[in-house]
């Protein structure tokens, strides 16, 4: 898939990891914007189709500036941070951030988190199916099949497995989770959710034990990988 003419705006003050964000991106295509401040990225932010945007930042914090974004603007936005920040994820997640990525961060992995965050973001056109690894997933009803083979899913597994299908290779938080599927957010419900996650992968997962297809976001939540590209033609 093309990365088109997307331009991305990395909004980070240590200046070593903005040329590593910029090195990547710009490999893979698409046009860099940078600032080193929130209130630079603010003023810059019009001209991006993506934001990456880190929470340390000198000044108005990244949550400031992805709270103001989000008054006016929907671009999708990738937050980055520590490797401990669990809370800070979970806050930037709740604010309307998109995903997160950690740093140090892998290529590939940001580059997937982009494709992800982009698709979605497209038009806001939620396709009717992905296709995540060998499944392919109805985004309306959580029907799930292998090839034509129906994976047999409970209603409450379906409405689970839509959930995440329509943030394909994005993280879905485990209160919005826990809301939306039982209404209330509470201990047993998130242990309700585990075991109902438990079950999903023994009917998703080669190794239920070792998931390659539903993956758990430590303390935050739960992610599909990202969909494949739709076959061409
Ligand atoms: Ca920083």
């Amino acid at each position: 898939m093309s990365s088109g003419s997307v331009t991305i705006l990395v909004v980070e003050d240590s200046k070593p990891v903005r040329m590593a964000l910029g090195a990547a991106l710009t490999a893979a295509g698409y046009g860099i914007l940078e600032a080193p401040s929130g209130e630079d990225g603010l003023q810059q932010a019009d001209g991006a189709g993506l934001i990456l945007l880190d929470l340390g930042l000198p000044g108005i914090s990244g949550f400031e500036v992805l709270e103001t974004l989000r008054g006016t603007s929907q671009v999708p936005v990738i937050v980055l941070s520590g490797l401990d920040e669990t809370d800070a994820k979970i806050r930037a997640l709740d604010l309307g951030a998109d995903d997160y990525v950690t740093k140090p961060f892998e290529p590939g992995e940001l580059l997937a988190r982009v494709r992800a965050a982009l698709r979605r973001h497209a038009g806001n056109s939620q396709p009717d199916s992905v296709q995540v690894g060998p499944f392919e997933i109805d985004t309306v009803t959580g029907e799930t099949r292998r090839g034509e083979r129906p994976v047999r899913l409970s209603p409450m597994e379906a409405r689970f497995v839509r959930m995440l299908a329509q943030r394909c290779g994005q993280p879905v938080g485990t209160k919005t989770l826990v809301q939306e599927l039982w209404g209330a957010d509470n201990p047993e419900q998130r242990q309700a959710l585990r075991v109902l996650a438990r079950k999903v992968r023994c009917k998703l997962e080669k190794d239920p034990d070792a998931p390659e297809i539903l993956l758990t976001e430590p303390r935050l939540g739960y992610r599909l990988i990202d969909a494949e590209p739709a076959a061409a033609g």
